[in-house]
């Protein structure tokens, strides 16, 4: 059976940021026991409904603030899934995590818990830039972390940084790409800003109040990002997503991440977390205490009857994918990795159908406006794509 990805959601933080439309909550700490008991419970009985040990070749915790968890609440998790699914030896860990929450014990007990990769979210190292932000850290904290990280065994480290923000200049996102490469990561993830629906940043936006840089500027960093990273050994493989290549030669890209952008299979478990199982795009209710309610009283009233996948108790929709819809999916995803891009080959053979049948017009548009390519039976951005991934997306949707 085909590998699946397990991802799960702690969807609590310390602040609640101002550009954040994540599914997080400040202040609901006390549900944290509560919430690490309901989301073993639906793993356990995601797994029971299967019906046959699914196996598993990446875990992924994000948040929110995963790294809020207690050392003892992240043991029991990792056991449980252990228990509960057949997960690779070799399977990628991974924990999402915020400096300021992290110490050398809590960092060495994840390591010897089995977690193998960390991602911190850095965003950035200027003073001002992370007061803009509302981050609760500073960059002596993310420089500690790595060492701890280190420290405590961790070869696979991520860093998140965002660039394009509220009165960043290009010399300020020069300075940041330095300092984040002289960290010495494995892997790091340059995001612009994006300012969502419901957020303070929206407000402040609409109301003129976010000196925010125009197109061409964010264009330029993340040339800038792209000339610095290929001149310090990193790789681009994906959209957003550069890392340093392995013993093999290839990038260490995120494996987990790497099996939405393949629209492969992957379980979303926790509050408001969204999955593609068993040919359905999963998502879960949003609020912690209503997820945990609904599987604490699922649980006491009796596990699964068989043959209930992709749903838990705390699904709150599931639809069906057609095999039109995952085509787009796979075009819109796929084409965000720039190395790898969609293969020829391999979507003839998933679908039955060749490229050329299937967007044989849209491709021949978008390779005249100099944005795809094809070269070794493979479809993908060209360096101008990149900047206009969007444009490109679209024509798949
Ligand atoms: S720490 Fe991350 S998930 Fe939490 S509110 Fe800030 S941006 Fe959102």
């Amino acid at each position: 059976m085909q590998p699946t990805s397990l991802y799960l959601h702690i969807p609590f933080c310390r602040h609640r940021c101002g550009y954040c439309d994540f599914n997080t909550y400040a202040g609901l700490d006390n549900l944290i026991p509560a919430y690490t008991d309901a989301l073993i419970a639906e793993a356990e009985w995601l797994a029971a409904a299967a019906g046959e040990r699914l196996p598993v070749h990446t875990i992924f915790l994000g948040g929110g603030t995963p790294s809020l968890l207690p050392l003892e609440g992240m043991q029991r998790l990792l056991q449980a899934l252990h228990a509960a699914y057949d997960v690779a030896p070799e399977a990628e860990i991974s924990l999402e995590a915020n400096p300021g929450t992290l110490s050398p014990e809590y960092l060495a007990g994840l390591r010897a818990a089995g977690f193998n990769r960390i991602s911190l979210g850095v965003q950035s190292a200027s003073p001002h830039e992370l007061l803009v932000l509302e981050r609760e850290h500073d960059f002596s904290d993310v420089v500690n972390s790595v060492k701890w990280a280190r420290q405590a065994g961790f070869e696979n480290l991520n860093l998140d940084w965002i660039f394009g923000l509220p009165g960043q200049s290009l010399a300020s996102w020069q300075r940041n790409l330095e300092l984040a490469i002289g960290l010495a990561p494995e892997h790091l993830s340059l995001y612009a800003l994006s300012i969502e629906h419901g957020t303070p940043f929206k407000e402040l936006d609409t109301r003129g109040l976010l000196a925010l840089p125009d197109g061409d500027a964010a264009a330029e960093m993340y040339e800038l990002a792209d000339s610095m990273l290929g001149g310090a050994g990193f790789v681009q493989y994906e959209i957003s997503n550069w890392a340093k290549p392995g013993a093999d030669g290839q990038p260490l890209a995120c494996r987990h991440n790497l099996q939405y952008w393949r629209n492969l299979p992957y379980a979303g478990l926790g509050a408001g977390a969204h999955g593609f199982l068993a040919g359905h795009r999963t998502a879960n209710v949003l609020a912690p205490a209503a997820y945990i309610k609904r599987m604490r009283e699922a649980v006491q009233a009796g596990g699964p009857t068989a043959a209930q996948l992709p749903r838990t108790p705390a699904t709150a929709s599931a639809e069906p994918v057609d095999a039109h819809r995952e085509m787009g999916e796979t075009m819109m995803m796929g084409l965000r990795l720039v190395r790898e891009g969609v293969s020829q080959a391999g979507f003839a053979e998933r679908f039955g159908s060749t490229l050329e049948q299937a967007y044989g017009r849209s491709i021949r548009a978008l390779q005249q406006r100099g944005l795809l390519e094809t070269a070794s039976g493979v479809l993908r951005l060209t360096q101008q794509g990149r900047l206009l991934g969007n444009q490109v997306f679209m024509e798949f949707v």
